[in-house]
């Protein structure tokens, strides 16, 4: 496998032109097999891996646990319930089915609700709500593993966010699953965010609500500083999944995820361009918090198209469990190292 590096100018989300170091050739792992939009298992049902008596990849009981298949049908759900942007029935679906999902797995969820002030000229105020649940490890610091749930406002047909909001809530409700069923070392919170997108268009004040909401809560009760760090997680469905070089993120976080793929096999990941990603994770890095950005943006037909970002084509087939699967893998495998810098 070999890489060749050039250099281009491209668009990343929500943070304008910027120039980026692309790692360009077949770097990057693609899903194949039955994985790649394959549905046959409901999310709560039980599956195939429930089964399997040992994991052949050195994976820890916790990492071993995570099931693409299980995360693609939450991404499915998710879909169903387009349109699912702020004020849309959709949206308070995508919460319930969230918030019903935890408690029927045996956890229970916290839901903060909030409002939200828009420049929106039809709906200016509006109700949001963020979910959260939480594990208590043997640490006192806590992990945060985040990620949005809210689709875009589109000019042209129907925003389905399969990869969009679709496959971190996936992935989020399928890695609280596992962290229910093996009990982390690590004090762990997952939070589902609301409102990561703009509602007119992306500037500082008209993004991220949810998340800037969630860290003005853990201001006011003085419980920033027992945040040891946080991963966000964004469009890591792709089926030729790369995450991007996010310069905003925390070194040391971003390097412990990349350690961590490096030996799981899942190096390749890591192959997407350099740049500014500018998503949930960006109010906890203003309040000091280590934190660091999952996402892929070559999420389009070709090697460096993001041609499916924000369109009606973020659709289910453009999404595979693989892909979610050896994120959740990656991230909860890194706990140990999420504690602290090294
Ligand atoms: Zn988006």
């Amino acid at each position: 496998m070999e890489c060749q590096t050039s250099t281009i100018f491209k668009w990343t989300k929500h943070t304008g032109w910027l120039l980026l170091f692309m790692l360009l050739g077949s770097c990057n792992t693609t899903c194949s097999g039955a994985m790649s939009g394959d549905l046959k298992i409901q999310s709560n049902e039980p599956s195939v891996k429930d089964a399997l008596p040992s994991n052949p990849n050195g994976l820890t009981p916790l990492a071993a646990c995570i099931d693409g298949n299980r995360a693609m049908g939450h991404a499915k759900k998710l879909v169903s319930f387009a349109p699912r942007h702020a004020g849309t029935d959709g949206l308070k679906k995508t919460r319930e089915y969230i918030a019903s999902t935890l408690l029927e797995l045996g956890m229970h969820p916290v839901r903060h609700p909030f409002t939200a002030y828009t420049p929106h000229p039809d709906m200016k105020t509006v109700d949001m709500e963020n979910i959260s649940v939480s594990f208590v490890g043997k640490t006192d610091k806590r992990v945060l593993l985040t990620g949005h749930f809210d689709g875009k406002i589109i000019d042209d047909g129907t925003f389905y966010g399969a990869n969009d909001g679709g496959s971190s809530t996936g992935l989020l409700l399928e890695m609280a699953r596992c962290l229910h069923v093996h009990p982390p070392e690590q004090s762990v919170t997952v939070v589902f965010f609301d409102g990561e997108e703009a509602l007119v268009k992306w500037t500082d004040s008209d993004s991220l609500y949810g998340s800037k909401n969630y860290v003005s809560q853990l201001m006011e009760r003085g419980e920033h500083k027992q945040i040891a760090s946080l991963v966000n997680v964004d469009m890591i469905g792709d089926k030729r999944l790369r995450y991007v070089h996010d310069t905003n993120s925390t070194p040391w976080v971003f390097n412990a995820l990349r350690e961590t793929a490096v030996e799981l096999g899942h190096g390749d990941y890591f192959s997407g361009p350099r740049g500014a990603i500018g998503d949930d994770h960006i109010p906890f890095l203003q309040v000091d918090i280590p934190a660091a950005v999952l996402i892929d943006l070559s999420f389009g037909p070709g090697y460096e198209s993001n041609a499916y970002w924000h369109t009606e084509n973020d659709d289910m087939s453009r999404i595979c469990g693989a892909s979610m699967e050896a994120t959740g893998e990656i991230v909860l495998s890194a706990l140990p190292r999420l504690m602290a810098a090294p």
